[in-house]
């Protein structure tokens, strides 16, 4: 179109869809290829354009005659030589035909839905400092895969036969007599083939999964905690459960807990943390050190005149949590005072006080009507208990009150027969 310059057209962007470099091995291409369609196909929510470019690139780089015209001369002149049309393929049947021969999901024309594997979900604990600083953990765990020796057929041969106990319908029909004209249907699985509606033969057997079609593999998974990642978020490594036999493979996922701090309370992007005061610091000022997440130590202080009252609450900006995926911006860390007052003073002390705070509100009584007031007697309450403990006589009394009455109707009953 634009006077064609002889080489150099594009011929990266297939390597990019899958994300390879452009001396990708098969193994690569088949990795990535894997792993991209499960998580962009359309039926896990995926986008259908993003799925059926990975279909395109997959069939073009895992071709090597395609691979070869697309690296020497890009996209455009393989469209000339498929015929015309781009995309010759649908992209389902090349997800299909990745898989094993079995459609998945509706989006294919084959019909036979195929089943999807479990999602397995693990919890990972956190501190606070792992989402704070950000982490990567190593986690091993061991999952069944395909046997690479049968490719998942569990024969040598590749063939099957057709389970006799079940004809091949992976369910047998027990009748149980529960009367002399009553009997009971019930639909099981095949114990011979264990539901899969095959055998094989014993001397066909894979040796390397037993014809199990599936073997154990030990597989160390690096779990990327990021930076301000929340309690209960999840991480998910798609395709990486347990795989079977014409089955998509479900997901491996971690779900983060974070474990309490001693010190700060995560509220979302904010932390929280408690500071005790004393009086004096309170009303002559205060300065005090502590020591953040990530290991610096933040000075705390008043300013000069500034009385701090019981359970306020000051806040300082960019001190709390990282947000997620957006590292740079922080939460806010609040600080909430409670003021420590001396249980008593003495009389010095009072008088010294009294002589620097703000005078006392002088009473308006004279002499002769004080003599008049009753003299009363203050005492320490627990405001909360108090509360409660009259709740609960309040309830004592009704119930004993229910009782009475309800004992004088039985006593008058029993006067009349
Ligand atoms: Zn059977
Ligand atoms: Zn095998």
């Amino acid at each position: 179109m634009f006077g064609r310059a002889p080489k150099k057209s594009n011929n990266t962007r297939y390597y990019e869809i899958l994300g390879v470099s452009n001396n990708a091995s098969q193994d690569d291409l088949k990795k990535a290829y894997k792993k991209a369609a499960i998580k962009n196909h359309p039926d896990k929510g995926g986008d259908p354009e993003k799925f059926k470019e990975l279909a395109q690139a997959y069939e073009v780089l895992s071709d090597p005659e395609k691979r070869e015209i697309y690296d020497q001369y890009g996209e455009d002149a393989l469209k000339e030589g498929m015929g015309g049309g781009a995309g010759a393929h649908d992209p389902f049947d090349i997800f299909s035909s990745f898989f094993g021969g079995s459609p998945f999901g509706g989006g294919s024309s084959r019909g036979r839905r195929q089943r999807r594997g479990e999602d397995v979900v693990h919890p990972l604990k956190v501190s606070l400092e792992d989402l704070y600083l950000g982490t990567s953990k190593k986690l091993s765990l061991s999952r069944n895969v395909i046997c690479s020796k049968c490719n998942g057929k569990g024969s040598k041969s590749g063939a099957s036969m057709t389970c006799p106990g079940c004809q091949g319908s992976g369910m047998k029909v027990s009748i149980r007599q529960l009367g002399p004209s009553m009997i009971q249907q019930m639909q099981h699985p095949c114990n011979e083939c264990k539901g899969t509606g095959e055998t094989i033969n014993d001397k066909d057997r894979c040796p390397q999964c037993k014809g199990e079609k599936v073997v154990q593999e030990k597989k160390v998974l690096e779990v990327i905690v990021e930076k301000g990642m929340q309690n209960g978020q999840k991480i998910t490594f798609p395709g990486e459960a347990d795989e079977a036999p014409e089955t998509v493979t479900g997901d491996i996922v971690f779900v983060l807990q974070q474990k309490d701090h001693p010190k700060f309370k995560r509220k979302g992007e904010d932390l929280f943390l408690e500071h005790t005061l004393s009086l004096t610091e309170a009303l002559c000022g205060f300065q005090f050190v502590i020591t953040h997440l990530d290991g610096r130590q933040l000075l705390i202080k008043s300013n000069p005149g500034e009385v701090v009252k019981p359970d306020s609450c000051k806040a300082i900006n960019d001190e709390g949590m990282p947000l997620y995926q957006r590292p740079f911006m922080k939460g806010k860390l609040y600080i909430q005072f409670t003021v420590e007052f001396p249980d008593s003073l003495g009389p010095d002390q009072v008088k010294a006080l009294e002589a620097i705070l703000p005078p006392k509100p002088t009473s308006q009584l004279s002499d002769m009507e004080l003599d008049e007031c009753e003299e009363t007697t203050l005492y320490d309450v627990n405001i909360e208990e108090e509360m409660r403990r009259k709740q609960q006589q309040a309830a004592q009394e009704a119930y004993e009150e229910d009782e009475d009455m309800h004992g004088g109707a039985q006593r008058v009953q029993c006067a009349q027969q």
